[in-house]
């Protein structure tokens, strides 16, 4: 049913008439200057730690209808918490948008979700392609954006990353960033990727044994590496990545303490990079197996701070969709 997946998508159909952001399914395609203004966006939304956090009436009147079918811990919590810091009305449903739904068929829900005024769907599932086709069937002034689509994409988790590099460095055109771990079956490694290029860094390395690195035709302007040591060689920013195990054979997992021994990131390998070198990870972490625990709480993690721009992205892309989509008043409805 979903034949096409995101990366079929490009800027233009996820763009409304006048070039506002209408939906947000993958980053592919998206310009500097867009993501730039959702990055300046989301940071609008950021507060010193005690203060209270970012709040408006910005989306009152909006509904916006948070469908998971996958877990989610810190993407379900941001999404809600930034819906509703902008005075928005949020349903989290518990239904199926994919090939594997039974019964009501995907477009009749859809349907009645719209005719009960949802006005942004935000969509998680394993299955490629949910996302654009529910955006290729919503009415006009619905949104739907991406939480997470199989290994292919995760949008606000790469405006989220980008955001935390720029609030540690200068400028991306003289980074070197390595995206480290199980690459092939990573939506954020996807994600990384083409934000990081759409912001012009200066060097990317996919970093990964060979059984989890993705196709060589996938990510072609990336520096490929399969020792961690060399991966790690002077670069400014490190982003681990979790063994999805949930999309691999059960003969293809790694044994954990062989891959902890290889390719764990622990304080000793972290010299090889530079001393004001970034940790990064999306978490769930996995601690003495991808990444070491001192490492995760170290000085130099911000995988904290990852968390917290979670929700600031979130409110920044869910903003950006329905600005332009304003709610009609009564009086102005034909
Ligand atoms: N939370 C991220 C994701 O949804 C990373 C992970 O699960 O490993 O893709």
């Amino acid at each position: 049913m979903h034949k096409q997946s995101s990366t079929a998508l490009n800027q233009l159909s996820q763009l409304d008439r006048q070039g506002h952001l209408k939906h947000l399914i993958t980053l592919e395609g998206l310009d500097k200057a867009t993501i730039t203004a959702l990055l300046d966006r989301a940071r609008s939304h950021l507060r010193p730690k005690a203060a209270r956090p970012s709040h408006s009436q910005a989306l009152a009147g909006i509904t916006v209808g948070n469908i998971f079918t996958e877990p989610s811990t810190r993407t379900r919590a941001s999404f809600e918490l930034a819906a509703r810091r902008l005075g928005a009305d949020v349903l989290n449903l518990e239904i199926m948008l994919s090939s594997r739904m039974k019964g009501e068929t995907v477009l009749d829900t859809i349907r009645t979700l719209e005719a009960m005024a949802m006005n942004v769907f935000v969509i998680r599932d394993a299955e490629p392609g949910v996302g654009q086709f529910v955006a290729s069937h919503v009415e006009d002034h619905v949104s739907v954006l991406s939480a997470g689509e199989a290994h292919l994409s995760h949008p606000t988790q790469g405006l989220l990353d980008a955001l935390t590099i720029r609030q540690h460095k200068q400028a991306f055109e003289p980074l070197k960033v390595a995206i480290v771990g199980d690459i092939r079956h990573s939506r954020v490694a996807r994600s990384g990727y083409q934000i990081l290029k759409a912001l012009e860094v200066g060097e990317l390395r996919l970093v990964a044994p060979p059984g989890l690195m993705c196709d060589a035709n996938e990510m072609p302007d990336a520096e490929r590496f399969d020792r961690l040591e060399d991966g790690l060689s002077g670069v400014d920013v490190i982003m681990m990545l979790r063994i999805q195990k949930e999309r691999m054979a059960l003969t293809d997992i790694p044994k954990e303490s062989d891959y902890f021994a290889q390719w764990g990131l622990t304080h000793q390998r972290l010299k090889a990079a530079k001393s004001d070198c970034i940790v990064m990870h999306p978490g769930p972490m996995n601690r003495e197996i991808e990444i070491a625990s001192d490492v995760a709480d170290g000085p130099q993690s911000v995988i904290r701070e990852q968390v917290t721009n979670g929700v600031a992205v979130r409110m920044a892309v869910l903003e950006a969709v329905t600005q332009s989509r304003p709610v009609l008043e009564l009086a102005q409805l034909p």
